[in-house]
């Protein structure tokens, strides 16, 4: 349990620590580094629509993750008590979490990066910030090898130029002088594994998020799945209304509070 707890506050750590450092990497060399078109007004210009780009995908994956930590599951205290406090409670979707200490609504799963459990009123937050986490790390990829690429003057022709980036780019930096392997295995070093970092947090993210839809559109958690609970036969359409709410459109582009709906507000059955 101690070890859990401790991942609890660890991950959280590490997740801002990789927000920063991509955030610092984007803004300070990625960006300035973009040829600027000289046809182009000041107000379209590359740099200009790539900063936009990446401040909206980063704002919609910082601000849900916060509204996910805000919104937490509902918190049926006293459920985890006495067995006659215990019946009151809708049995086949509470769950008490020991790291949280709480029993909550259609628990999901404890997420240790938010360090929060997701349940029924934080799950649309958990997903887009799964959706928006996935995409700002595959565009800080896309504008990193773009990077790598005008610096080290490599080409990313060949279906396998990014896997052996790194043993390339060692040999590219020693058949020039000493000091651009220096740099090769400074920043440039630096730079190269964090591609790795954000194409493997990218496909996680959108794998995890393509999962987690999957369940909602069958009206299942997490949770359920595990403890072979039977899936409510109800119509996809309306469980994805249930989690995203009647605003899911504008919810999509703005991070906000999830908008329940008649159904959501019900108990689950
Ligand atoms: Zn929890």
């Amino acid at each position: 349990m101690l070890a859990l707890r401790l991942l609890n506050v660890v991950a959280p750590a590490y997740f801002l620590c990789i927000s920063l450092v991509t955030f610092v990497l984007q803004l300070f060399l990625f960006l300035p580094s973009m040829r600027e078109d000289p046809t182009a007004t000041p107000l379209f210009s590359p740099a200009v629509l790539h900063g936009a780009l990446f401040l909206f995908l980063s704002a919609n994956a910082l601000g849900n993750y916060v509204l996910v930590i805000q919104n937490s599951p509902d918190d049926l205290g006293t459920c985890q008590g006495a067995s006659s406090q215990r019946s009151q409670c809708p049995p086949p979707s509470t769950h008490f979490c020991r790291v949280c200490s709480r029993v909550t609504l259609r628990h999901d799963h404890h997420c240790f990066f938010t360090g929060n459990c997701i349940g029924r009123r934080n799950m649309r937050n958990f997903i887009l910030f799964c959706l928006y986490t996935s995409l700002a790390c595959l565009y800080s990829m896309v504008a990193g090898v773009a990077y790598i690429s005008a610096v080290l003057s490599i080409s990313f022709a060949h279906p396998l130029a990014f896997l052996t980036l790194l043993p390339t780019s060692i040999s590219h930096g020693k058949r020039q002088s000493a000091e651009r392997l220096g740099a090769v295995l400074g920043s440039d070093m630096f730079v190269i594994l964090m591609l790795y970092l954000w194409f493997a947090v990218g496909l996680a993210c959108a794998g995890f998020c393509c999962h987690q839809l999957l369940l909602i559109l069958r009206g299942q958690t997490r949770y359920q799945v595990r403890k072979g609970v039977a899936v409510r036969a109800r119509p996809w359409r309306k469980n994805l209304q249930e989690v995203f709410g009647k605003r899911w459109l504008l919810g999509l582009l703005v991070p906000m509070f999830n908008v329940g709906t008649e159904s959501s507000k019900q108990q689950d059955k």
